[in-house]
């Protein structure tokens, strides 16, 4: 078996062949593996170690963390508690917590209105998650329900159907909670990596994946990994040699020819009797020759939407920012959410507009502080601040990334500085990730985080499946079923047809 791309599905699928007893190889283009979950250390410093695009795990699956003995091999997790930190201008601030006595007494503090309406938001979300997760049906493992399957999954209530493959979060928020500071808070997370406003039909199924994971036992929760994002596919690869798989890295593959193996960059044909290709689908589609798929798969790969919206900025601090927000600094409690920068749906929604026509506006932001958790990541009293900004478009309307990365760069830290005003004098490093710049480094066509739109026409049984109608060729990556984000399921899903059809 030849498994193209080293990241973090590429491996879970070498490991879950090789477990099989199956001769894998894994051929890696960069000098690293992981691919948008990874490590870097681009600063002076190399105490400074960055995880250059995801940043935080919620979704890689139980399933493969137990049997793949992630933890044996050096996966360790920091749940984040609170889950969200909004600060608003007049110095008052939302915070989710884990615990919904904590989450109920911070929004009687600035929404008394809206504590019920918030916890049966958050109900509606929990419920189809248990729905369509549990332990009788877990519709992310093996083939993509269809969309029947769903609804009847889903009771055929209306309203959950609606979120799964209609709704705008903001119809949603809306109609659950009254206040602008609540609806402030929440409506971004039906947005995030995603080219769409919060008024955009399907931005509730954005959030709902959001929350489809369990983490440590935690419905919906996320944490940072020990020692970096990285550390995830670092542990698969280690299962996978483990289990007898080759992993290479600086090996391009520069043409793919299915029922018989894959040819390297430098001329080598290795031979294999099913290819497994951990890239984005219009990358693979470019590795094969021009009549080896049928016209219906090149037209779908073709409209396949994967244009990210995303500034990443990575950032090293020689101190925490303070956000005006202050009442509640001295327990640490902003700096151990993720923090959400955002003065509104409307405004959301008009800088997703304004990046549709060419023009940079990444006003909504979140920020992580990855040192609150974990020292191991920075030097002695150094700390972190990822920035995962929107919305910036990949191609600019006027100039281009390189000679304007830096004065875009400024825009997100300007919405950052309206909640905490020293932002600027404490970054001490920085690296900007532009849409370009993810596509280039990392392989993603367009730059889009989840190797494509999320939203509803590209999900479930509209997302790609690990079987393509090229006999011999898979998908394992972010663009199979169930979806982008560090998963895992989807390089399981892949490695399991593989396995199915040798068998058949
Ligand atoms: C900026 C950013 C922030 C994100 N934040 C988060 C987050 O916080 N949490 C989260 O869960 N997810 C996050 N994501 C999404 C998540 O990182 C991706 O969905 C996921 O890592 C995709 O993994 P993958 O293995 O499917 O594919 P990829 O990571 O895309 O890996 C594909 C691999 O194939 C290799 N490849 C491509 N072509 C060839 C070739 N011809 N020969 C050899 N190798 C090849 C590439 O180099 C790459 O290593 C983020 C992504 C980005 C970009």
């Amino acid at each position: 078996m030849v498994v193209v791309g080293a990241g973090h599905n590429g491996l879970t699928a070498a490991a879950y062949l090789a477990k099989q007893g199956l001769r894998t190889l894994v051929l890696e283009r960069r000098d690293r593996v992981g691919g948008a979950c990874t490590l870097e250390t681009p600063f002076d410093d190399d105490r400074w170690i960055v995880s250059p695009c995801a940043y935080l795990v919620g979704l890689l699956d139980p399933l493969v963390i137990d049997e793949l003995d992630l933890r044996r091999h050096g996966y360790r997790v920091h749940t984040i508690d609170p889950h969200i930190w909004c600060p608003f201008d007049d110095g008052s601030a939302f915070t989710m917590w884990h615990d919904d006595k904590k989450t109920a007494a911070s929004i009687d503090a600035i929404a008394p209105g809206d504590v019920d309406g918030y916890f049966a938001y958050a109900d509606l979300f929990g419920r189809i998650r248990d729905s369509l997760r549990n332990r009788t049906r877990d519709t992310w493992v093996g083939d993509a329900p269809t969309r029947d399957e769903i609804e009847s999954l889903l009771g055929n209530d209306a309203e959950p159907i609606d979120v799964v493959f209609n709704a705008p979060i903001a119809d949603v928020v809306e109609r659950y909670v009254k206040s602008d500071r609540m609806r402030t808070a929440l409506h971004g997370q039906g947005c995030i990596g995603t080219n769409a406003g919060p008024r955009d039909a399907g931005t509730a199924a954005i959030h709902l994946m959001h929350g489809m994971g369990t983490l440590d036992g935690v419905p919906g929760a996320w944490g940072y990994v020990h020692g970096g994002m990285g550390r995830v596919s670092f542990a698969l690869k280690a299962a996978a040699e483990e289990a007898g798989a080759e992993v290479r890295i600086d090996a391009p593959v520069a043409a793919i020819e299915p029922g018989d193996g894959v040819v390297l960059e430098g001329g080598d044909h290795i031979r294999a009797r099913a290819v497994v290709s951990n890239a984005d689908p219009k990358r693979t589609l470019a590795l094969l020759a021009s009549d080896a798929a049928p016209a219906v798969f090149k037209r779908r790969v073709d409209e396949w939407k994967s244009d990210s919206p995303v500034l990443k900025i990575n950032c090293a601090l020689s101190r925490l920012p303070k956000f005006t927000a202050a009442a509640e600094h001295e327990d640490r409690t902003p700096y151990r959410g993720s923090v959400t920068i955002s003065t509104g749906v409307d405004d959301t929604q008009a800088a997703y507009e304004q990046s549709r026509r060419g023009i940079p506006a990444p006003q909504w932001c979140e920020l992580y502080f990855h040192t609150a958790y974990d020292d191991s990541i920075a030097p002695p009293g150094g700390q972190t601040m990822s920035v995962f900004a929107q919305y910036v478009p990949h191609t600019l309307a006027d100039g281009d990334w390189d000679v304007r990365r830096d004065e875009i760069a400024d825009l997100a830290l300007d919405s950052i500085a309206r909640f905490a005003p020293d932002v600027r004098d404490v970054v001490v490093g920085r690296q900007v990730l532009a849409p370009p710049d993810v596509e280039a480094r990392i392989g993603l066509t367009g730059g889009h985080i989840f190797q494509g739109e999320c939203l509803p026409d590209q999900m479930w049984d509209r997302r790609f499946a690990p079987r393509t109608p090229v006999d011999g060729l898979y998908l394992c990556g972010a663009a199979t079923h169930p979806g982008g984000s560090v998963i895992g399921l989807n390089g399981r899903n892949a490695a399991m047809a593989v396995v199915a059809d040798l068998r058949a």
